[in-house]
């Protein structure tokens, strides 16, 4: 196939990227480079010292003998050059990872607000639009996000996308309806991610687009096959307090000699997926595209959940680490309990990695390699959900 990545140099489009090229496709990877920027703007560094985008294809290049395409696109601004880009590729496939995805940074300051809305809405709904002006039935898988449902959990399993309501008129006649599962986002991101949900359906409805929407958990570790063949091909490893998620705070602080900065009680579940079967679900929504005029398919593409001072005990019995109970900057609930449907992915063949066998591996192979690289002043949060939270420090080691 000839598949696009939108996206494709960040944290779960590069190796996905170079996945689809390992497996045959022929893959162009479209990217403005703005999370490489907004690490600049914010002044922090992947622990993992990311190569600049062409010695990463230069190195692709080197090691499988296979080429990606680059091109330096901002699809929320450009839609001219999205469009031309579309129709000289030509694609059998559209996988769109570009959007800002950060909670935190979305929540950092009225611009940064205001661009998570700009950048994530016109980003969709330029490529939406392109693909019906130029009348391509590329399938179009969207990476989206299982924090959209929020998280005031009770009790009753999250499904994969939509929910049979039953609803009754002022005659009392019955009949069911099949909804959208009702979303509840905690942050500005969130609701960006809610909102490309309304213009999915509406294009698939209207001009029957092609389009999966996998819903994603907290995406941990690092490397994956093809990302380990080289340096230069590395992945990301973000821990800073906009863009590292929570794992990835708790395996640097660990490494460092730091408590494990537990936000709040730590009863906050959330869900968990490897880099290695983000890759993989991506790969299988691809081989299984929905027909021509079928609804949105919405698959919860997740392995597991685990509340946050469960995952913070986990890497704790690994390192040695102690625990620390800061103060938590989002508004949310103190605890939750969250149960997802993963069958799609199950029923696929998903066998997926879970975080109690794999978690040493990562620690060793990438946080201790890269140690020399870690900064303590950035793993605190500074984004502040409401003016009532108080900024974060990280304890002393
Ligand atoms: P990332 O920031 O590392 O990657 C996103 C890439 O998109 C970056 O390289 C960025 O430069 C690019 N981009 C952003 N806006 C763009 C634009 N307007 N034009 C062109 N390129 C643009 O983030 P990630 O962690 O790889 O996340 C990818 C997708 O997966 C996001 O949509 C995110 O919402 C979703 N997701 C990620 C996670 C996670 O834990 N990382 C969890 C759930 C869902």
């Amino acid at each position: 196939m000839r598949i696009m990545v939108l996206g494709g140099d960040g944290f779960c489009g590069w190796p996905t990227a170079l996945r689809l090229s390992r497996d045959g496709h022929e893959v162009t990877i479209v990217d403005n480079l703005s999370h490489r920027r907004i690490d600049g703007e914010l002044g922090v560094e992947s622990l993992t010292p990311i190569a600049d985008i062409d010695e990463r294809l230069a190195a692709w290049q080197r090691v499988s003998g296979r080429s990606i395409a680059f091109r330096n696109v901002d699809i929320a601004q450009d839609y001219d050059g999205l469009r031309s880009l579309l129709s000289e590729v030509d694609p059998d496939a559209v996988v769109h990872f570009a959007e800002q995805r950060a909670a935190p940074y979305s929540m950092r300051n009225s611009a940064t607000k205001r661009y998570t809305i700009d950048n994530n809405i016109n980003a969709t709904h330029n490529l939406l639009v392109a693909l019906v002006e130029l009348d391509l039935d590329a399938h179009l898988v969207h990476l989206g996000t299982m924090g959209v449902y929020g998280y005031s959990g009770d009790g009753f399993e999250i499904p994969e996308g939509y929910l049979d309501v039953s609803v009754s008129n002022t005659e009392g006649q019955a009949a069911t309806r099949c909804i959208l599962y009702p979303t509840q986002p905690g942050s500005v991101y969130h609701l960006s991610k809610s909102l490309d949900q309304l213009l999915f359906q509406f294009y698939a409805r209207n001009d029957r687009l092609r389009i999966t929407d996998l819903h994603q958990g907290i995406v941990w570790g690092t490397q994956t096959e093809e990302t380990r063949l080289d340096d230069a091909l590395v992945n990301r490893f973000d821990y800073d307090g906009d863009y590292g998620t929570v794992l990835n705070r708790f395996l640097v602080e660990a490494v460092n000699g730091y408590p494990l900065t537990v936000h709040g009680s730590g009863g906050q579940t959330r869900a968990f997926i490897n880099i290695q079967d983000t890759v993989r679900c991506v790969a299988l929504a691809l081989a299984h595209p929905p027909p021509r005029g079928e609804r949105v398919r919405i698959i919860n593409q997740l392995a597991e959940t685990q509340s946050v001072k469960g995952v913070a005990e986990l890497v704790a019995s690994i390192t040695g680490a102690q625990l620390a109970h800061v103060d938590n900057p989002r508004k949310e609930a103190e605890s939750n309990s969250l149960q997802a449907s993963n069958q799609t992915f199950r029923t696929l063949g998903l066998e997926p990695i879970l975080l109690r066998d794999a978690l040493l591996n990562e620690t060793l192979e990438v946080v201790e390699r890269f140690k020399h690289r870690f900064n303590p002043d950035v793993v605190p949060a500074r984004s502040l959900w409401t003016r009532e939270n108080r900024p974060g420090v990280l304890p002393d080691p």
